[in-house]
Formats: structure tokens, C-alpha cells, sequence
């Protein structure tokens, strides 16, 4: 029994240039036939086409240069024709003073399976990488889509809200309008803070209808708006409350700003003409003090409303044409 067999791997024997010397058991048993058999061929005719252009230009070098080579992976063909996977280690040396090669082969069909496992793996996680790639651009354009629809109805919803809160004909606010600021002055100011609420009301209005018709009507509350707009402070707010009535709703004024306004407006009407008359309004006021208790007062605009009717229907029953106070002191709480 030769020595070779007694290694438990199987091993080959060539010389410096490839031809086989000897083999032992363990490869013979691999690759099939006898010693003798082998004896004189050339390494190459172990192997299969890829692994045998491997060793010519890959093996060959690396044992010339370093006179070894380490876990290369080849194949051979064993005894049934078919390809087996093998690592390699190989050393030069001398043998009965000859220089030969041995070679140990170890059979990794375990790993080769692995590593057939681990191809179809790093196939799968790209296949499900670039899919997963997909469904972001397309999640991102769901995403833009939806963005763009929800900006539109944002701005819908602004337009609807802004339009709920306006007049079509003079562009003013509306009674909605009015409420909304009254609440916001509730909600908002400090106790003992002032604020005056002014009841306009055009004179005899319904004459220029009847003498001119609706449409100079219109056109004279267009123009009313215009200048009511031009009479009132930045942070007061002017509506159309009705047909030919407006309201002034003046935050943060005491009495005497309140009566230099409702001043200003019987002055600009005077802009305001029919024909060449002047238009006149009266007006009614309604003072109002911030208590704690405003706040949470629900009918406030309500009693301000009334007061200033009343101050107003005195306005007209005195002559028209001039402003009148609901009350003549107008702090209370
Ligand atoms: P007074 O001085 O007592 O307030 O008299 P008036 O004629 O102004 O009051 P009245 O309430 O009798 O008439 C108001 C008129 O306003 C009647 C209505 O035809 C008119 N009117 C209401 N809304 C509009 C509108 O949008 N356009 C026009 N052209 N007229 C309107
Ligand atoms: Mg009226
Ligand atoms: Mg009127």
C-alpha cells in the first residue's frame, strides 16, 4: 500500500510541468480507473473546458511564482463523466529528489450547493430590491397625486369659506362675516376693553329704486360699500347686513372713536349722489365693555344688534340724516 493512501483526501502527483506521476486511492476512487492509467497524462485531462483554461492561465502562474496555490476551486470529472466541484491546494517539492507538484483535493460539493443557494438568494433580494424600488416611485407619485389633489381643495375650501363670508354684490363681508369678528373680540380682547357696533342705514332708499330703478339702486350700494370701506379704521370690519343696511363693527373703540367715525360716514356720503343728491344714511350705535363674563356671552352680538336698532329707528324718527346712541353712557358690563 502506497503512503498516499493512507492520506484522507484524494491527492495527485505530477511533475513540474503537469504530467501525472502518481495517484492515490481516494482519487482514483473519484476520478475512476488505475494508476498505471494515468500515468504520463497531462493534469488537464482531469478536468472540464473552464477549469482547465483556469489552470493555464490562472494556476500555472500562481505556482510559478510562489511554488504553491491555495483553495482554488476547479472541477474534475469523475469515474461517471459527470463535473464535480472540488478546492484545490497545491505545492511544489521534491520527491525522490525529483521536483514534482502534489496536489490534495477536497471534494465541496456542500459548498457548491451553498453557493448555488446563495446565487438564486442575491437574485431574489434584487429582483425584490428593485421591486421594492418600484413601489416607492410609485408610492411618491400616489403621494404627490394625493398632495396636490388635497392643496386643491385646501384651496377650494378657501374659496368656498371666503365666499360664505361675503357679499356678491358690494364684495363686503356678510352677516357671517360680522358674527365671526364679534366672537374673535369675545374670545380675544382684554377685560375692560371698548368696542362699538354702528347700524347704517340708507334714507329713504327705497326712492331710488322707484325714481331710478333697481340696477341705480345697486350702483348706489356698490358705492356706498366702497366709501364705508374708505371710512373705517384697519381693524374694523365692515358688512352688508341687509338690503340697504350695513354694520360697522369697531373693535377696541371707545365712545369718541365711535363718534368720529360714524362723523367720517355721514362726511363721505356726502360723495355718495343720485342725480347729483347727496345719498345720507343715519346711523345707530351700540357701545360695548369686555367683561370676564363676555367671553362666554352668546347673545352679545344679539343685544348689540338690538340696542343699535333702536338708537337707529331714533336716528330716523328725529330726522334722518344723523347718528343716535343706544345709550349715553355707553361702558357697562
Ligand atoms: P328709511 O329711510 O326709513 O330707511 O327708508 P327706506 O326706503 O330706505 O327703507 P325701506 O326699508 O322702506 O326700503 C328699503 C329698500 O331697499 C327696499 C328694497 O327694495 C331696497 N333694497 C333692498 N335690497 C336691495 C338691493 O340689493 N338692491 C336694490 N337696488 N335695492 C334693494
Ligand atoms: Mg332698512
Ligand atoms: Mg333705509
Amino acid at each position: 500500500m502506497d503512503h498516499l493512501d493512507l492520506l484522507p483526501s484524494p491527492v495527485l502527483v505530477t511533475d513540474a510541468r503537469g504530467h501525472i506521476l502518481t495517484a492515490n486511492s481516494d482519487l482514483l476512487a473519484l476520478v475512476g480507473g488505475v494508476a498505471e492509467q494515468w500515468r504520463g497524462r497531462y493534469l488537464d485531462c482531469l478536468l472540464p473546458a473552464p477549469s482547465r483554461i483556469f489552470l493555464q492561465t490562472h494556476v500555472w502562474p500562481l505556482m510559478l511564482r510562489h511554488g504553491a496555490v491555495q483553495e482554488l476551486y476547479l472541477h474534475l470529472h469523475n469515474a461517471a463523466g459527470e463535473r464535480v466541484p472540488v478546492m484545490v491546494n497545491g505545492r511544489r517539492g521534491l520527491w525522490d529528489e525529483q521536483d514534482c507538484i502534489f496536489w490534495v483535493f477536497f471534494v465541496a460539493l456542500e459548498r457548491s450547493r451553498f453557493e448555488a443557494e446563495l446565487v438564486e438568494a442575491r437574485g431574489r433580494a434584487q429582483r425584490l430590491a428593485a421591486e421594492l424600488s418600484q413601489a416607492n416611485a410609485e408610492l411618491r407619485s400616489v403621494h404627490h397625486q394625493l398632495s396636490q389633489h388635497t392643496q386643491s381643495i385646501e384651496s377650494e375650501n378657501r374659496e368656498l369659506s371666503a365666499l360664505s363670508l361675503t357679499d356678491p354684490l358690494t364684495r363686503l363681508g356678510n352677516r357671517r362675516a360680522l358674527e365671526r369678528a364679534v366672537a374673535q373680540w369675545q374670545a380675544q380682547s382684554e377685560p375692560g376693553a371698548t368696542a362699538a357696533l354702528l347700524m347704517v342705514d340708507v334714507d329713504h332708499f327705497k326712492r331710488v329704486n322707484d325714481k331710478y330703478g333697481h340696477e341705480e339702486g345697486d350702483r348706489v350700494l356698490q358705492e356706498l360699500a366702497h366709501q364705508l370701506q374708505a371710512s373705517k379704521r384697519a381693524s374694523d370690519v365692515v358688512v352688508r347686513y341687509g338690503g340697504e343696511e350695513f354694520a360697522l363693527w369697531l373693535p377696541d373703540a371707545g365712545p369718541e372713536g365711535a363718534g368720529a367715525i360714524a362723523q367720517r360716514v355721514h362726511q363721505l356720503m356726502k360723495n355718495v349722489t343720485v342725480h347729483k343728491k347727496p345719498v345720507t344714511v343715519s346711523i345707530g350705535v351700540s357701545c360695548a365693555q369686555q367683561t370676564l363674563l363676555h367671553g362666554q356671552d352668546s347673545v352679545l352680538l344679539t343685544r348689540l344688534l338690538h340696542e343699535a336698532d333702536v338708537a337707529l329707528y331714533r336716528a330716523k324718527s328725529t330726522g334722518r340724516n344723523r347718528t343716535e346712541w343706544y345709550n349715553d353712557v355707553p361702558s357697562r358690563s
